[in-house]
């Protein structure tokens, strides 16, 4: 989970004088690729490739880089993306293994590299989940794919008070009318401290889940501006562990990131339709690139391109060419293109949306990779 004092070391590294490098790299073990801590070797050619770049003898980025191979050798792949920032000088290093995919690339600049990082913290929807039962209610939070259970907020509410002894015979009525009564005024209780820490936690969207009744009751009961948030309401138990929450409302979250993206393509392609401020097809996309009127590149998640890079002006180009048409000096061969043309975007202040599922699908039928262009 990413927490303030994470947030505050960035702050720090990104403000720091003199170096940092800075390395995003994809380390999910649900790519075999990465298996077999094969993505050292990818993090080895992301270095090299980097110190080739950055031309002449820098030995700081060189010593530098050495420090961030012998971190990654003792990084556990927990997740789909490290984040590395290391200020070799400063004797600083930030790390976390993400649960989201963010575009792989490394830097080496005055101040950490946080971009794609701080985005992601801005632009992920934060969950609300609640479980509720007559007795019990539990939240949890839901952030960047990993959950939270806050345990310590919740234990304000007061327990609903046992059923009065049966001494008495009553008529069955009664007691049933007198257990819906103190089972509602729970569920208030619940309503109440739930919209006072979801506004606290700044929520985005709402799950409620438990006991079938309870939980309906308690949408029912929510304070207005709590009801826009709810997206539904499912049949999740009480007593369902963090993972098995997490794994049920997985399939809601995809769903709600899904249609996202799908307005997100759906948008471009009407542009690249109409030619106005998109453009599909690497070539087009390079060329703008290179001229740094990309707004946001899309591409399909797990692309990989070929490419050509002159390392004397730093532009990219199609395969095809052998020369640089600008410089004319003999092209560089690139056989990780996106993440080259990934990190030039994000160096210009654009944004990188990798896509998949149906959105996926409606990119592929005008090209792999696209660009929504500045106005
Ligand atoms: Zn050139």
């Amino acid at each position: 989970m990413i927490r303030h004092r994470d947030v505050d070391q960035l702050q720090q590294l990104s403000q720091a004088p003199g170096k940092t490098l800075t390395v995003y790299l994809d380390v999910d073990q649900n790519n075999v690729a990465n298996r077999k801590r094969q993505f050292e070797t990818r993090l080895k050619d992301m270095l090299r490739q980097l110190r080739a770049s950055s031309g002449e003898n820098d030995e700081e980025l060189a010593t530098t880089a050495g420090e961030i191979e012998e971190i990654v050798r003792r990084i556990e792949p927990t997740g789909k993306t490290l984040v590395l920032a290391r200020h070799s000088k400063l004797g600083v290093t930030f790390r976390k293994v993400l649960k989201i995919a963010l575009p792989p690339g490394g830097y080496w600049g005055n101040g950490a590299f946080m971009r794609p990082l701080i985005e992601a913290l801005d632009e992920h929807e934060r969950f609300g989940i609640v479980l509720v039962d007559s007795k019990r209610a539990r939240l949890f939070t839901i952030f960047l794919g990993e959950i939270e259970e806050h345990r310590d907020l919740i234990a304000d509410i007061p327990p609903r008070p046992d059923s009065p002894s049966t001494d008495k015979p009553r008529s069955q009525s009664r007691m049933e009318r007198h257990h819906d009564e103190s089972v509602t005024s729970h569920l208030r209780v619940v309503a109440l401290e739930i919209g006072r820490l979801l506004d606290q936690l700044e929520i985005d969207r709402l799950i409620i889940g438990g006991a079938v009744g309870p939980a309906s009751e308690l949408a029912r009961l929510l304070p207005k501006r709590l009801r826009t948030k709810l997206v539904e309401v499912q049949a999740i138990p009480v007593t369902a562990s963090a993972e098995d929450i997490l794994s049920r409302t997985a399939e809601v979250q995809t769903r709600l990131e899904r249609a996202d993206e799908l307005e997100i393509i759906r948008d471009l392609l009407r542009e690249v339709r109409k030619g106005g401020r998109a453009v599909a097809g690497m070539s087009a996309v390079l060329d703008n690139i290179n001229e740094g009127r990309v707004w946001k590149l899309v591409y399909l998640q797990g692309l990989t391109l070929e490419g050509a890079v002159c390392d004397g002006c730093n532009m990219l180009f199609d395969p095809a060419n052998e020369h640089c048409p600008i410089c004319t000096k003999v092209l560089e061969r690139e056989t990780k293109m996106i993440d080259r043309m990934s990190r030039a975007v994000l160096e210009h202040g654009g944004h990188v949306e990798m896509v998949d599922g149906p959105a996926a699908e409606a990119l592929r039928q005008v090209s792999e990779v696209a660009a929504l262009l500045h106005s």
